[in-house]
């Protein structure tokens, strides 16, 4: 006997997609509203931003940051007083970035949002492919650890540098359960406290994904027709971040809910990881906030060979 279709929890037509965890079934046309109303309730209930806010948006160019944008711009239209603009930062990727750069300027174009770009080589004297070059003379082979700490830095920067209140970021739920699992794998849970909490001399931050699935923000990209990047960064392969995905994928497609378990750790344990960490005090060498005598971008650069 065929199963009866599934309807769309909302108007009753024909679903196309159902949520496993929740139940909760949506048509083509459904889709995209929900979705943007679960952004805006996750930004009311958690209090992500406010009404006066100068908000920067990190778009990358790709999927996650390029919606993000979209929602956003949505949103900020019901708060006059707020305002809205767009940072990118160019790492120096060769065959990949400008493409990113150029889907980023378009977007943001289209959208009437102000955009502002940094360099690597503008903070740090050096491409992300020179660095990796450095890095991989001192044998280390995993490029994404030190171009997350930099970029981390350089989004810092850039956003401080042009007034925003807040910096806004596209991480997703998998992104976050990646990046708890991998801290662990690494046994720096410090991440988890910087990531999530207010961190003294950094911009406040805020992530209205985390608590929406990589694949729910693909699909809204997809039936909006958002024009994002899909080209892999050259040097992700060789990240442990593609095994821990691997690993959750397959205990998330047993046990529907497992990445929100991870997700709800992170929020328990974040605030006990900050007053952990104790106070932040000023990097010896570039001014930027910091919990040891260097930032942890000075001390990346240093250990390369590339600060003195
Ligand atoms: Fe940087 Fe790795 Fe992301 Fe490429 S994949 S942009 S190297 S963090
Ligand atoms: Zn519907
Ligand atoms: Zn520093």
């Amino acid at each position: 006997m065929s199963q009866p279709a599934t309807k769309c929890s909302l108007c009753g037509g024909d679903a196309f997609f159902r949520q496993p965890y929740s139940g909760q079934a949506y048509c083509r046309s459904c889709y995209p509203r929900a979705f943007e109303n679960r952004v805006r309730d996750h930004i009311v209930r958690r209090r992500l931003l406010r009404p006066t806010d100068r908000i920067a948006v990190a778009v990358s160019g790709g999927k996650d940051s390029v919606s993000l944008l979209h929602v956003l711009t949505k949103i900020e239209r019901a708060f006059p007083k707020a305002g809205l603009l767009a940072v990118s930062i160019d790492e120096g990727i060769k065959d990949y970035r400008a493409e990113a750069l150029e889907i980023a300027t378009e977007n943001t174009g289209n959208l009437g949002v102000e955009h502002h770009v940094l360099t690597f080589r503008d903070l740090y004297g050096r491409d992300l492919d020179q660095i990796a070059e450095a890095a991989s003379a001192k044998g280390e082979s995993s490029v994404c650890a030190f171009c997350g700490i930099l970029r981390r830095k350089a989004l810092n920067v850039a956003a401080k540098s042009h007034g925003a209140t807040v910096l806004v970021t596209g991480h997703n739920l998998d992104d976050e359960a990646q990046s708890f699992l991998m801290s662990l794998l690494r046994g720096d849970i410090s991440h988890v406290g910087r990531s999530h909490g207010r961190v003294e001399g950094f911009i406040r931050r805020a992530k209205p994904f985390s608590t929406i699935p990589e694949r729910e923000v693909a699909l809204y990209a997809y039936l909006k027709e958002i024009r994002h990047q899909s080209v892999l960064c050259p040097y992700a392969g060789s990240s442990i971040r593609n095994d821990v995905r691997r690993f959750l994928d397959a205990i998330e497609a047993k046990h529907p809910g497992m990445k929100f378990n991870v997700r709800g750790a992170v929020d328990k344990l974040s605030p006990l990881v900050l007053r952990m960490d104790g106070t932040y005090r000023t990097c010896a060498i570039c001014g930027e906030s910091s919990s040891g005598e260097l930032c942890r971008s000075c001390q990346v650069l240093q250990g390369l060979g590339i600060l003195a």
